[in-house]
């Protein structure tokens, strides 16, 4: 069978352990205890074959450790950077930050830029018409999930095993 490495990037608080626990349990847990999805291996079925996630949370997001480890790069087979629409700041990172290692360095890598929390519109403050830019002007993916109602969140993760299996 086989088996992809995928790393989720992005700021503290965006959304990324809510994401993978909406994917693999279908529920929004509010306060994950200890905010620790560090690893977590998914089976699934795709187009009838079996693939593994293995998805990496990288928690070094901490403010002393703002650089992605070189192992990650030759493992992944995709990224998902991960910022929340209602967070200027968490989108300036996870262009400047995060998807900008990534661009450096895993050239031919997929990459996806997740705009979580699409639920609160009304606090919105990054536009999408401003990430789709970005995202293609860059050439990544781009979509809008939210963890808490389940928007696009399956979507997500099929589509990005779609693309990565099909090259
Ligand atoms: P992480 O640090 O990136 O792993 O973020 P978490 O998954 O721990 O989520 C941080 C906070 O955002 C928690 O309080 C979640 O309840 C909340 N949250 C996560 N996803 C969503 C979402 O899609 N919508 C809303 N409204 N809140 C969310």
């Amino acid at each position: 069978d086989l088996r992809l490495n995928i790393v989720m990037l992005g700021d503290t608080n965006v959304g990324k352990s809510c994401l993978l626990t909406r994917f693999i349990k279908q529920r929004f847990i509010e306060k994950i205890p200890f905010k620790a999805i560090e690893y977590q291996t998914i089976p699934l079925i795709s187009f009838n074959k079996v693939v593994t996630l293995q998805i990496w949370n990288f928690m070094g997001n901490k403010d002393y450790q703002k650089t992605i480890p070189s192992h990650y790069y030759s493992k992944a087979d995709g990224f998902i950077v991960v910022y929340d629409i209602t967070s200027d700041q968490s989108f300036l990172n996870a262009r400047t930050l995060w998807m900008s290692q990534v661009l450096k360095n895993a050239q031919y890598s997929y990459k996806v830029l997740v705009g979580n929390k699409c639920d609160l519109t009304i606090n919105r403050s990054v536009s999408q018409l401003t990430a789709k830019q970005f995202s293609e002007i860059v050439g990544v993916e781009n979509i809008e999930t939210s963890a808490k109602s389940g928007m696009n969140v399956e979507n997500l993760f099929l589509s990005l095993v779609d693309k990565i299996t099909e090259k």
